[in-house]
This record gives structure tokens, C-alpha cells and sequence, in this order.
């Protein structure tokens, strides 16, 4: 069994005092053991990217957009095996560990684009002789702390454009899927980024802890469950640090009585059970308006039988096992639980029987759920799709603006005016018009609103050079003449 370790000025780090376990979810075997960082490992980290941040924050844009570019490159080549080691952790199928890869892409073409989102303002003679110009600084020594459930892409959204704003970085992983954090800062080596700039140290609360109450850590960005990113917002800002802390999530699919019912079936199958409904961005209420409920439920139902659940290395496989033993069982218990808070229960997953201990569970489809009950309050996290009917449009809107969360939201129709008029009113970060997964292009940042995001920046994009770096506004007056030498050769950049 091999022993995960932290990656720490360039190099493997970290003794075994404390570990955890990293399973195969497909067959419920584990197969590595991860080193659970002890607060001198953290500290240690931590040293390691205040002393490469000097030279990293003085390297020129130039040699910094030259590690992003060959960085983009070594992605693509390497898709297929970080792929497949994001799906021997995780469980996710092959084409969707390959998906979350491309999408982490986006963050690093965006990122390629540095010298021009770094680029400053000035204002010539705002007083006589007095010029003003202001330029953007990095931040110094940034914690990154991401999820499981996107082992590639998260990390990606934070760490290409704190590196590319000239930050240092300790970067700390889902402890349950490390391996990809490992992967990718042997590719930023690889890349050429000097080492020191990002380091990884894997763990638990201890490490997360050392993170957040270290005096060498200037920002910190989260992106995890809700609780977790409320108490990480309150522990780091009250430190004195800039932080974003990216929640949970409870997405509506609302769908209007003109939607073509096969279409929205589609794509609500498609959002709610891809990568088992393990996204922050699932689906996991359909809000069917008026009388296309029954037919839209039974479009759904009628689709359920045919998904292929399995290993997600097996081409044929549309959806693989849940991340833990625990959190399938949990998944269950809401399954189970469902009928007694009285909603139908039109297909039951709980009950898929399968053949080997992978963390499987099948697909369900709850119908007539209220939102009262656990099943609709609590963020499920697995293939559970449940369905609340509402009489008017009016109704939907109030219903996913009573949610507590705001992260996406999508609206199928064909009438135009509804779908602006949704736009306007609703109060979530992310909405998809006939796009059941409305994950912004890397040009655009991603957040939720309410309790989806503690924070006022959102991640990756424009806002994240915005979060990862501080202004200096200059104002200067110089005296004439001024200096000058003769140079005959072609100027170039260094
Ligand atoms: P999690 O909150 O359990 O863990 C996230 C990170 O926090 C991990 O690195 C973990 O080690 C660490 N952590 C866990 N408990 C901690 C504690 N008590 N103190 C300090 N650190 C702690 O989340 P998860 O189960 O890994 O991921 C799934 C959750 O992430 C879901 O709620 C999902 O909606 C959310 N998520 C949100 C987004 C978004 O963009 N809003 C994106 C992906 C995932």
C-alpha cells in the first residue's frame, strides 16, 4: 500500500505519525494510506512558500504566463492518466474525471492571459506635474483548501490564478482523493514553477486548523460543505485574513408548462445523477410547474431504468459508486426515510443490490416532497432527485428564494419573458436558462449567493486576480529633464 505525502519545497515530506485511509469506491478496497499533516508539517508548509514568495512575486509576467502555458499543455497530454487516478479515488467515470479536467483547463488559459488581467491604470497631470497610477500586488502566502468531489477542478480555480498574481500557495486536499493534488504539483514542477510556490500537505482539521491561524498565511480560499466554510470564514477573517469560503448547495430545476418535457427530462436526469450527485451543482429539486409534472415524472422514471451504474473505469458505466461507505449509507438513510416524511417514492435506489462491495447505490426519484422534509432541507450529495409541485410561476420563485442556499439554479421554458423575468427576480448565484448545470466559463467567476458562499469574492475568473492580489495606487511628481541612452536593438521582454 503506498503512503501519500505531502509535496514541500519540490519534494516528497512528512513522516507517518498520523494517517487516514484512501479507498477504491469501486470496490470498497483500500488502497493507500494518506499522511494526516501534524501542525509542525503545516508550519513547515507553510515556511517553504513565505520563503519562495520573494522570488516568485519579483519573476517576470512573462516567465509566469511561460509556466501557465506549458502547464496548459501537460494537462491535455496527461488527461487520460489523471483521469484515471482521479477516478480510482473518487469513483467518477472516466469521460467525467476527464470532463472536471477540461473545465480546470479553462482556469489555467485563464490565468495564461496574466499580463494583460495584471495590468495597472494610470492618469496623466491630475494635478500639475502630479501623475496617479495604481498597480496589483500579490497577497503573499494563499491557503487553498478544496473538497473531494472535484480533485482536479477545484484545486485548478484557485491555484492557477494565485500562482499566476505572483502568490505562494499551500494547497490542502480532500484527504479522501489526494493523490490529484500530488499529481498536479509535479506537473507545475514540470512546468517549470520554481519550488516552494506550491506546496501540499495533506490532513484533517489539524492541518486545515494550522492554515487558518498562521501569521505567514495572508488569504485563504474554501471551497467545501456549508458548516465547514461558515466556520472557516469566521476562524480566518477573525485572523485577519482575506477568505472566500465556497459552501453547499441545494439546486432547483424549475421547469415551466411550454418546456418540451423529453428535453427537460434529459437534462434532469443528466444534472441530478451525473458523477452520483456528487456536484455542487447537481440538480436535486425539480420544481414542476402546474400540469407538466406528471408527464415530466414519468420521463424521468421512464429513463432511470436504463442507467448503467459501475466500476468508472468500465467503458459502458454512466455512473459510479458514492466516495465513502459512510456517505452511501447516509445517502440510504435519506432513501429510506423518504416515504415515512410523505413523499411518493417512485423509484427506490436503497434497495439496488450489487455485486461486490463498491459504495454503489442506485438512482432515486422522490415525487410530491415537501419542504419541510429532511429530504428537501439537507443537502443529500447522491443520486436522489426530488420533485415539489407548485401551481404558478410566481410559486416557484418564492420557493427557491425561501432556500437558505443560492448556488445554481436553472429555468426550462420557451417563453422568453418568463425566463428574463426569472432571471431578474431570482436570488441565486448561478442560473442556467434550458442549461441544467450553468458552471461559468473560466472567463466569468463562480459563486453562489447565501449561505453557497461566505464572502464577498467569488472563485476563479476576473474576481479571483481581483481576490489574489491588493492595489498600491502611486502618486509621483518629477522634476525634467529626463534620462536617456541610445539602445539600436529590437526590445524584447525578460
Ligand atoms: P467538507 O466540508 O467535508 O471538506 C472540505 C475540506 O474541508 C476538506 O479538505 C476537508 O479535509 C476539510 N475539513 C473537513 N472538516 C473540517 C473541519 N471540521 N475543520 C476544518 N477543515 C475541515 O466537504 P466535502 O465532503 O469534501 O465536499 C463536498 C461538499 O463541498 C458539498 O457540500 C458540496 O456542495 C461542496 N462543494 C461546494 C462547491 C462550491 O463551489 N460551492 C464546489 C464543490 C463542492
Amino acid at each position: 500500500m503506498a503512503l501519500i505525502r505531502h509535496v514541500v519545497n519540490g519534494e516528497e515530506f512528512g513522516t507517518a505519525e498520523r494517517t487516514g485511509p484512501v479507498f477504491n469506491p469501486a470496490t470498497g478496497v483500500q488502497q493507500h494510506e494518506v499522511i494526516l499533516g501534524s501542525v509542525s508539517d503545516v508550519e513547515t508548509a507553510i515556511a517553504a512558500a513565505k520563503a519562495a514568495l520573494p522570488a516568485w512575486r519579483a519573476t517576470s509576467l512573462t516567465k509566469r504566463a511561460d509556466v501557465m502555458f506549458r502547464l496548459r499543455h501537460l494537462l491535455k497530454e496527461r488527461t487520460p492518466e489523471l483521469a484515471a487516478i482521479v477516478t480510482s479515488e473518487h469513483g467518477k467515470v472516466l469521460s467525467d474525471a476527464a470532463g472536471e479536467i477540461g473545465r480546470g483547463l479553462e482556469n489555467v488559459e485563464f490565468a495564461s492571459g496574466l499580463i494583460n488581467l495584471l495590468k495597472g491604470e494610470y492618469s496623466q497631470q491630475v494635478s500639475t506635474g502630479i501623475d496617479v497610477h495604481s498597480v496589483k500586488q500579490p497577497v503573499g502566502v494563499v491557503g487553498c483548501i478544496t473538497p473531494f468531489n472535484f480533485p482536479v477542478m477545484v484545486p485548478l480555480w484557485m491555484v492557477a490564478s494565485a500562482i499566476a498574481c505572483g502568490n505562494t500557495v499551500v494547497l490542502k486536499p480532500s484527504e479522501k482523493d489526494p493523490s490529484a493534488s500530488v499529481y498536479l504539483a509535479r506537473l507545475f514542477l514540470e512546468a517549470g514553477l520554481p519550488a516552494g510556490v506550491l506546496n501540499v500537505v495533506h490532513g484533517d482539521k489539524v492541518a486545515v486548523d494550522t492554515i487558518l491561524d498562521s501569521p505567514d498565511v495572508d488569504a485563504v480560499s474554501f471551497v467545501g460543505s456549508t458548516p465547514i466554510a461558515q466556520s472557516i470564514y469566521q476562524r480566518a477573517s477573525a485572523n485577519g485574513k482575506r477568505v472566500q469560503a465556497l459552501g453547499g448547495a441545494k439546486n432547483h430545476m424549475v421547469v415551466l408548462e411550454d418546456a418540451d418535457v423529453e428535453a427537460a427530462a434529459d437534462a434532469a436526469v443528466s444534472a441530478a445523477y451525473g458523477s452520483a450527485g456528487e456536484r455542487c451543482m447537481a440538480v436535486s429539486v425539480l420544481v414542476a410547474v402546474g400540469e407538466i409534472g406528471d408527464p415530466l415524472v414519468a420521463a424521468i422514471e421512464r429513463r432511470l431504468g436504463s442507467l448503467v451504474i459501475g466500476d468508472g473505469t468500465h467503458g459502458d458505466s454512466e455512473m459510479g459508486p458514492l466516495i465513502t461507505r459512510e456517505h452511501r449509507d447516509k445517502v440510504c438513510s435519506y432513501v429510506k426515510g423518504a416515504a415515512a416524511e410523505g413523499a411518493t417514492v417512485v423509484v427506490d435506489g436503497s434497495q439496488k443490490s450489487f455485486d461486490n462491495d463498491g459504495f454503489f447505490i442506485g438512482v432515486s426519484l422522490l415525487d410530491n416532497v415537501g419542504t419541510d422534509m429532511r429530504v428537501y432541507t439537507d443537502e443529500i450529495f447522491g443520486p436522489v432527485l426530488s420533485v415539489v409541485r407548485v401551481d404558478t410561476f410566481d410559486e416557484a420563485i418564492a420557493l427557491v428564494n425561501a432556500n437558505p442556499y443560492g448556488n445554481g439554479v436553472a429555468l426550462f421554458t420557451r417563453d422568453g419573458g418568463a425566463a428574463r423575468q426569472f432571471e431578474f427576480e431570482i436570488e441565486v448565484g448561478m442560473v442556467g436558462i434550458n442549461v441544467p448545470i450553468p458552471v461559468p466559463i473560466g472567463s466569468f467567476s463562480f459563486g453562489g449567493w447565501k449561505n453557497s458562499l461566505f464572502g464577498d469574492a467569488h472563485i476563479y475568473g476576473p474576481e479571483s486576480f481581483h481576490f489574489y492580489t491588493r492595489s498600491k495606487v502611486v502618486t509621483s511628481r518629477w522634476p525634467d529633464p529626463v534620462h536617456s541612452k541610445i539602445e539600436l536593438a529590437f526590445p524584447g521582454n525578460s
